[in-house]
């Protein structure tokens, strides 16, 4: 047996070199799981805050801090389920900045950002406290407002003048306008479809140059493949003659002689029959088309007013204008053209203007309206009521006439408080010196209690329904007095005075 096999002992030095190399890698051991430890506390604190910040940012659109979409959906859930159970109005505002891509284009995303921060700041300001305010998408917002129809129609219009303030961004100072579309709940939509309706309602506004609002109408929603047909036939209805002019007489109150023939259009589709202007009239505006079909109307109205003139009837002609029309810069001199080659004095033709493109007050409108004061126009505000002016809009307009909406007629009978209206809109006319005059006056008990408030003008079923030139000519020579009773006025005379509205009571 060989002897015991004995470790070879370690040198001094190569223990010594030994043990540093192992406290080396111990130290580097440490100091790794130190690091380790610190970068994972650093993850998990940088984790916990970007926690939080997701959870504040949830539902929050992150340029503006507004609700998201989905946000906005489940608050308009909610107040829906609430309005159905209640009678509490809601009201869906959809806000569309026109024009904002040029300007983010132009000056850049730092600049637009800043704008949709500021836009969304003061979106929440000027409309009360608003259910929920959301940036739907890149310049749209939406608001949900506990309101119903006339008073949304206000907050649209807080929201048009509050965008209409210049924006401060760096040292550039940026002029905006916008649109705004509007549809009530449950009037205008079931609770999925009221946003797109709303949206939808916004992009008409877009279609006609913006910096105004408008209901939903379902005239929006027609099926699109009708639309695009319907809009094809009618690019060709002018030169077809398909559009037809029928007119409706307005009458003196007191004297019941006529004084005035508004002319309505109509088109004869050649497959689908008579269509209503309420359903084209959008369409048109919405594509471009409404000056062409505008200034036929102008000119049709004026050369009937002509051959009528001829017949010895003298009565004053009324056309109705779009808000489109009125911000094309030539369409005064147009008219004034027009009324010159049919020889037709400019007091003898009427234009009635709607109460809410009236009330717009952009620099369109109000240069068109100093060019119609100009021209000497009678011009008629239309459908009055339905918007909100101010006295002192009012009175700034060239209006000879203010035209109260059928909606207050309709009540007259058995509303004390449609009565109250009309009263306060005759006092006002007064103080103004125009005339008033009712439309859609369909019974002799709202004509009595309208005669009996000062109204100076009526219009309606009652009287007659529109009618072709000829048969118009044909009414306005008969003896009988129209509307019943008021039997002993003839109204052969009206026929050969120049209808000149009789002096103000
Ligand atoms: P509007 O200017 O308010 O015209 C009055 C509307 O009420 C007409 O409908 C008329 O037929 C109807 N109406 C008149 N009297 C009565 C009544 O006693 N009871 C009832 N229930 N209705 C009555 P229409 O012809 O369907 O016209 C609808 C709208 O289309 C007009 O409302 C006007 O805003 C627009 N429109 C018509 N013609 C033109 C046009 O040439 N150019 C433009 N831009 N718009 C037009
Ligand atoms: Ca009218
Ligand atoms: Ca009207």
């Amino acid at each position: 047996m060989g002897p015991p096999a004995t470790a070879t002992p370690l040198s001094p030095e190569l223990l010594a070199w030994a043990l540093g190399i192992c406290a080396l890698l111990l130290a580097l051991a440490v100091v790794q799981g130190l690091r380790l430890l610190r970068s994972r506390s650093r993850l998990h604190a940088r984790l916990a805050a970007a926690r939080d910040q997701l959870d504040r940012l949830r539902g929050r659109d992150l340029l503006t801090g507004l609700s998201t979409r989905t946000e906005f959906e489940a608050v308009l859930n909610e107040a829906t389920h609430s309005a159905d159970r209640g009678t509490a109005a809601l009201s869906l505002l959809y806000v569309g900045l026109d024009d904002f891509r040029p300007l983010n284009d132009g000056y850049g995303h730092r600049v637009g950002d800043a704008v949709l921060t500021e836009a969304g700041a003061r979106l929440g300001r000027c409309a009360g406290t608003p259910l929920a305010l959301s940036r739907v998408g890149g310049d749209e917002f939406a608001l949900l407002l506990p309101l119903g129809g006339d008073d949304a129609s206000l907050a649209a219009q807080q929201v048009l003048r509050a965008l209409q303030e210049p924006f401060r961004v760096e040292a550039l100072e940026l002029q905006l306008s916008a649109s705004v579309g509007i549809a009530l709940y449950p009037d205008h939509g079931s609770r999925p479809r009221l946003l797109a309706h709303a949206a939808l309602a916004m992009r008409s506004v877009k279609q006609v140059g913006g910096a105004s609002h408008a209901f939903y109408t379902p005239a929006l929603a027609v099926d699109q493949r009708e639309q695009a047909e319907l809009l094809q036939a009618l690019r060709h209805a002018v030169q077809r003659g398909e559009l037809q002019l029928v007119y409706q007489p307005k009458v003196d109150a007191r004297s019941l002689q006529i004084t005035a023939a508004e002319a309505l259009l109509r088109w004869q589709h050649p497959q689908r029959g008579t269509i209503s202007p309420a359903v084209f009239i959008p369409l048109a505006e919405r594509h471009g088309l409404i000056n062409t079909i505008g200034r036929w109307v102008i000119e049709e109205a004026c050369r009937q007013a002509a051959q009528w003139r001829q017949q010895g009837l003298r009565m004053r002609v009324a056309v109705n204008l779009s808000g489109h029309q009125l911000r094309q810069d030539d369409l005064v001199p147009h008219i004034q053209a027009t009324l010159r080659r049919h020889k037709i004095p400019p007091e003898r033709l009427t234009v009635e203007i709607t109460e809410s493109v009236a009330m717009e007050d952009t620099a369109h409108t109000r240069a068109a309206f100093e060019r119609l004061r100009q021209a000497g126009l009678h011009v008629s505000i239309d459908d009055f009521g339905t918007g909100h002016s101010s006295l002192a809009t009012l009175r700034r307009l060239p209006a000879a006439e203010l035209k109260i909406d059928r909606a207050f007629i309709v009540d007259l009978g058995q509303s004390e408080r449609a009565r109250s209206i009309v009263q306060a809109v005759v006092q006002m006319a007064r103080t103004l010196e125009l005339r008033v005059v009712a439309e859609g006056v369909e019974t002799t008990a709202q004509r009595d209690v309208l005669i009996d408030l000062g109204v100076n003008e009526l219009q309606g079923y009652l009287f007659a329904k529109p009618m072709s030139a000829t048969a118009l000519a044909l009414w306005a020579d008969t003896d009988e007095p129209p509307g019943g009773g008021h039997a002993g006025h003839g109204f052969r005379a009206s026929l050969f005075d120049a209808t000149a509205p009789a002096p103000l009571k």
